[in-house]
């Protein structure tokens, strides 16, 4: 039983419901539709058949909606693209201008009065550097660092911004009223820069009366990685996104970034999630390069809750193939995770109440007693959360009759959630939780497994007891 979680982003290749069938059964935990590419419409029906999925495979494949956030691309470009060659000077226009090697502008007008001098204007996925020198009166100066293309709609990423409007454009506000409708699970936020973004967005979900979904704030730029320890105090999980962090921050700096970022959810007790590229020659190819399952295996080995598929599972040749290998290789990797080393980091913060201490003493006495399995009830998620957070050597079965825990559930670490009715009495609870554990485990005579919750099991109850069952 893996304990890794697996997100795979749903696109053309993936739609069809065979195929979420095939993914479902390969292993995925959680779909993300990405709203920068997938329409209210195609998000709706795909949302449709996985909870049809659900009901028939007995799975809690948990939805993610992914916000858009700014998208800032090159206007038209006369005959489509212009060569720039290094030390040239070309202007960035606040009001459209047909683009040539002296001049472009933006879809983002805005922009253009928000950029400092200094800024990092990358175009198309980085291909193509410009440093902001100068600024005049609705229009940028910038120096070309290196020869190459600009073109009509490429991508653009600007490091070092003062933002003068709001964080939330009118389409992401109107993404979050979507994500409420639907009853989404998950709501990953592009591009956060500070605490005030995750604000922004808590205040807008708290007028929606959204107290349901779960806030993951994507990491991409490099103000966000400064503004690290407020963000994640904010929000319910973050994701190393690593495909536009690695053209806002020297790439090179990626792989300290992503374990420093792993290690602090795990103190702060929040989801982790390394995205982007994690299997990308499998969009082509049936077969992952070395390099690759390393990059999976040490993500996992590093102890994160779960590790995210894209252009792989949205428009590859091999959705289902890139699944099914991404779980063999979190399989094998698990075998080398390190409970006593991520016990300890977890440790590292602060424990003071008595959901984190009993929680504490529940997983330390599993990994001693070699127990099969930690059987959590809860209303909320938070004790199985807090479990999870100290990584376990055993399965977290996550009991729960609240649907929408068990959803949110889906991407923290070991966790297995299981929908139960409302148990009444403490023999109630041991008899359902033993007989849960035997149902998914294969357990022998003199097995252990530890029990843990809130007594009575009710709305508001604080986990108060732990019990260990021996079989
Ligand atoms: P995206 O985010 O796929 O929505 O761009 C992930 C990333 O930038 O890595
Ligand atoms: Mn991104």
């Amino acid at each position: 039983m893996k304990k890794t979680k697996i997100i795979a982003t749903i696109g053309p290749a993936t739609k069809e419901e065979e195929t979420l069938k095939e993914l479902i059964l390969a292993g995925i935990d959680v779909v993300r539709l990405n709203l920068t590419h997938a329409d209210h419409n195609f998000c709706s029906k795909v949302i449709e058949k996985i909870r049809k999925l659900n009901l028939q495979f007995k799975k809690n494949v948990a939805v993610m909606l992914d916000m858009q956030g700014p998208d800032i691309r090159v206007e038209e470009i006369a005959g489509g693209s212009a060569k720039l060659s290094k030390g040239d000077k070309i202007r960035i226009y606040k009001n459209e201008v047909l683009g040539d090697r002296t001049k472009f502008s933006l879809n983002d007008d805005e922009i253009v009065d928000e950029v400092l001098v200094g800024a990092k204007i990358f175009v198309d996925d980085g291909k193509v550097e410009l440093e902001v020198v100068a600024k005049g009166v609705g229009y940028l100066i910038c120096e070309v660092k290196n020869e190459g293309f600009i073109a009509t709609k490429k991508s653009v990423n600007i490091c070092k911004t003062t933002r003068i409007r709001p964080f939330l454009s009118e389409k992401d506000k109107s993404d979050m009223k979507f994500a409420t409708k639907i009853g989404a699970d998950f709501l990953a936020v592009s591009f956060v820069n500070t605490i005030d973004d995750i604000l922004e967005v808590n205040d807008l979900l708290i007028s929606l009366g959204n107290d349901d979904i779960e806030v993951i704030a994507k990491i991409e730029t490099e103000k966000a990685v400064e503004n690290i320890d407020g963000i994640i105090n904010e929000c319910d999980g973050i994701m190393v996104a690593r495909g536009d962090l690695g053209i806002e921050m020297a790439i090179e700096k990626l792989p300290g970034i992503q374990k420093k970022l792993i290690g602090k959810c795990i103190e702060k007790g929040r989801i982790s999630i390394v995205a982007t590229e994690m299997l990308a020659s499998m969009e082509k190819n049936p077969r992952p390069t070395r390099a690759e399952v390393s990059d999976v295996a040490n993500a996992v080995m590093d102890g994160v809750d779960a590790v995210m598929l894209s252009g792989e599972t949205a428009i590859g040749i091999y959705p289902v193939n890139a699944v099914a290998m991404m779980a063999t290789i979190i399989k094998a990797a698990e075998q080398n995770i390190n409970c006593i080393e991520l016990l300890d980091k977890a440790m590292r913060s602060e424990i003071n109440d008595t959901v984190g201490l009993i929680a504490y003493s529940v997983v330390d006495c599993a990994n001693r007693l070699n127990a099969k399995a930690i059987m959590v009830t809860t209303m909320t998620g938070t004790t199985a959360r807090k479990v999870s957070r100290l990584r376990p050597a055993s399965p977290i079965f996550a009991l729960s009759p609240n649907e929408a825990t068990i959803k949110k559930l889906a991407l923290s670490f070991g966790v297995v959630p299981v929908l139960v009715k409302e148990l009444h009495n403490f023999d109630k609870i041991t008899q359902k939780t033993i007989e849960v554990a035997k149902e998914k485990l294969k357990l022998v005579a003199g097995d252990k497994i530890l029990i843990t919750g809130g007594y009575p099991f009710v709305e508001n109850s604080p986990t108060n007891f732990m019990k260990i069952e021996e079989i």
